[in-house]
């Protein structure tokens, strides 16, 4: 969409900012903006029907209701308007509110410090049409369905693993891909995990859909490894599956009966497994370990995982969660987490796996700090089974300066 088809709410308290704004808008070629003078008009203005707005640029700090309290707010009513936070306050300050945003599920296309200048501003909003494009993908939604509506998918076979690769940050060399639970919905298209998974956690039965996704990524990692190509596959547990003692021999034979030795499977778990059935997890991961599978921490730095569970459950690979790889470059405090995840991995002689590289600048900054592996939409995205062996024998390493062939 382009600006000019764009509806936009300037929310700032001092009538000269608010005004050079507006014009700043005018001369990128925005034909509708609107005017609130603190976050009470800013959300009549979002709840008025007759005035659909696209992008709030939004001032943090206003008399009444502030920039803070405006987005729980927005976040409460749902709406699908994005936002820029245009501020004065200092970075650290602004970076929380940034968390905050996020959290309360808004869509932010960044912040900008102020003084605004056109520049920042046309590139701010040149995200919202990224955004456009990506929520328009298939899979992206959130449909809602009931459990019945999943249990008779899975019994007409219609889940299936998509595959994401995962490289090797210093020669681009493939090391393996990580299977995704897609559903291939009879007339919804393709369904993410989202719309699932929670679901069949809920009512216990997210063993049905693991058993589906070990199975098929065991026998696509077979072919892959008959073709030539040396990889594992990484396959996500639920939390709730280590609760049960059987598991460890569940999960080996279903991969032996596909003809795949388990030191050619990585088991990812969240950090949250740490807080629920301890005893049984650590059972369960143990003797997963001893089989021989490989086991990874997934999004690591959102929970509870300290050093002491890392060195405990062995683990083989860290892998740090998109949150911090995709803010490093631009969010100091993302960078922290990314550099003292990356030590923490390096002193415990364990792979580190950033998720979420989206750009060039991502891959460089982790390239320079020494990660091991990388896997996000900039190598590729998530694709149908079908699609891999091709994209794999295509797949171009980086040059030294960094740039990789397109996905
Ligand atoms: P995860 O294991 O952390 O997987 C990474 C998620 O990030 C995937 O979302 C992937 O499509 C997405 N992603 C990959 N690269 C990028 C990138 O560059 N930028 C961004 N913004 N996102 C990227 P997906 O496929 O929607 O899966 C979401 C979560 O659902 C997974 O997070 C995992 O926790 C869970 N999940 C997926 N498949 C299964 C499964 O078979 N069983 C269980 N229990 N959970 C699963
Ligand atoms: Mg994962
Ligand atoms: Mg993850």
């Amino acid at each position: 969409m382009s600006i000019n088809n764009l509806h936009f709410l300037v929310a700032e308290d001092h009538d000269f900012q608010r005004s050079t704004v507006v014009r700043m808008l005018d001369g990128l070629g925005a034909k509708s903006v609107h005017e609130a003078a603190d976050g009470h008009d800013a959300l009549t203005i979002i709840r008025d029907p007759d005035r659909p707005i696209d992008i709030v640029i939004c001032d943090l700090d206003m008399p009444g209701m502030d920039g803070m309290e405006f987005i729980r707010r927005l976040g409460e009513c749902e709406s699908p308007v994005s936002v820029i936070i245009a501020s004065a306050l200092e970075r650290n300050l602004i970076a929380s509110v940034e968390t905050m945003t996020e959290a309360y599920g808004i869509q932010l296309l960044g912040v900008v410090e102020k003084p605004l200048n056109p520049a920042k501003l046309g590139l701010l909003i040149e995200r919202h049409k990224a955004t456009q494009t990506r929520r328009d993908q298939p899979g992206t939604t959130a449909p809602s369905f009931t459990l019945e509506e999943i249990v008779e998918g899975l019994r007409n076979d219609e889940f299936e693993p998509f595959l994401q690769p995962k490289v090797e940050l210093a020669t681009g060399k493939i090391k393996g891909a990580e299977a995704l639970a897609r559903w291939r919905h009879p007339y919804r298209g393709i369904v993410a995990p989202h719309a699932f998974i929670g679901r069949l956690e809920d009512k216990g039965m997210i063993d049905t859909l693991m058993e589906v996704m070990l199975r098929k990524s065991a026998a696509l990692c077979r072919t892959w490894l008959s073709a030539g190509l040396q990889a594992t596959v990484s396959v996500n547990l639920s939390p709730q599956s280590l609760g049960d003692v059987h598991l460890a021999d569940r999960v080996t034979q279903l991969v032996l009966d596909q003809g795949l030795e388990p030191r050619h499977m990585v088991l990812e778990v969240t950090e949250s497994v740490a807080t629920t059935n301890v005893g049984r997890a650590l059972e369960n991961l143990a003797r997963l370990r001893m089989k021989g599978f490989g086991l990874s921490i997934d999004d690591y730095g959102t929970g509870y995982a300290s050093m002491q569970q890392l060195t405990r459950i062995a683990f083989t690979e860290l892998k740090i969660d998109q949150s911090f790889v995709t803010n490093a470059t631009k969010q100091a405090s993302a960078r922290v987490v990314l550099e003292s995840s990356l030590d923490i991995a390096r002193k415990l002689n364990i792979t580190a796996v950033a998720e979420g590289v989206e750009t060039q600048a991502d891959w460089n900054l982790l390239r320079q700090l020494g990660c091991a592996f990388a896997q996000g939409y900039f190598i590729a995205r998530p694709m149908e089974a079908g699609a891999y062996l091709d994209w794999a024998r295509g797949w171009k390493p980086p040059d030294p300066q960094g740039t990789v062939s397109p996905s």
